[in-house]
């Protein structure tokens, strides 16, 4: 129980300013529990085996901004450019994972920028999950919710999209939840899911071309919440 009494430690220090998340945190020390016992901490100071997440910021190559909000405030890269950033706070902070941000991809076209995030995953050694933050857009202004999207084979994948999406009704529940996506050869971002060795997450929270689901992750609270449940959903996967 050594290590779960570290894990305690810390996500209490975390949460201690957000009364109102408690029960969260309560949900997450209680799944940190399970996983923790039995096992011994690990020597973190001597050696740094936390696992690996790498966030990466869709959108990122150079000359492409993503999907604009329907209220044209602003865009995919630069909404989770800002996303990625506090995440990346929160889950070095934590010392429960060690977090790599990724928001400036090199290549010139989508499958070269594609072939510089693999490389880049593979020289961090072993990577226990990449995501690649977006939101999605659509022509309907009716289509709304959150999606997450994962390679079609990838067992971990779908999981690890299972628990993302069940995690974002739980922070927010008047959201639609489209679950987890399985992609597959020539759907959209499956050269991103395919190409890089360990687990890939596509993360669309909501689309930025609803009224109503933008309405909600353009506040403060909306995008504050939003990095709680990244970091939620990414502890709870990976440790
Ligand atoms: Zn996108």
């Amino acid at each position: 129980m050594k290590l779960y009494r570290l894990l305690f430690d810390k996500i209490n220090e975390l949460y201690k300013n957000s009364p109102e998340l408690h029960e969260h945190r309560d949900v997450t020390l209680e799944l940190l529990k399970n996983k923790a016992e039995g096992k011994d901490p690990p020597p973190t100071q001597e050696k740094d085996d936390r696992p690996i997440v790498v966030v990466a910021v869709g959108h990122s190559r150079k000359g492409d901004s993503g999907a604009t909000t329907w209220d044209g405030s602003t865009n995919e890269h630069r909404y989770n450019l800002q996303i990625a950033t506090q995440l990346c706070e929160l889950l070095e902070e934590s010392e429960l994972v060690k977090p790599v941000l990724l928001s400036n991809y090199g290549g010139k076209t989508y499958s070269q920028a594609i072939r510089w995030l693999s490389d880049k995953v593979n020289s961090l050694g072993t990577v226990a999950l990449v995501v690649e933050l977006h939101f999605n857009s659509a022509g309907n202004p009716k289509a709304k919710g959150s999606e997450f999207l994962f390679w079609h084979s990838s067992q971990k994948g779908a999981q690890f999209a299972q628990h993302f999406s069940q995690k974002m009704t739980d922070f927010f529940p008047t959201l639609v939840e489209r679950g987890p996506k399985p992609i597959k050869s020539g759907q959209r971002g499956a050269l991103f899911l395919r190409k890089l060795a360990p687990v890939c997450l596509l993360l669309e929270p909501f689309f930025g071309s609803s009224a109503s689901d933008w309405k909600i992750f353009k506040s403060t609270r909306g995008k504050s919440d939003l990095v709680r449940c990244y970091f939620e959903a990414i502890v709870e996967s990976v440790l």
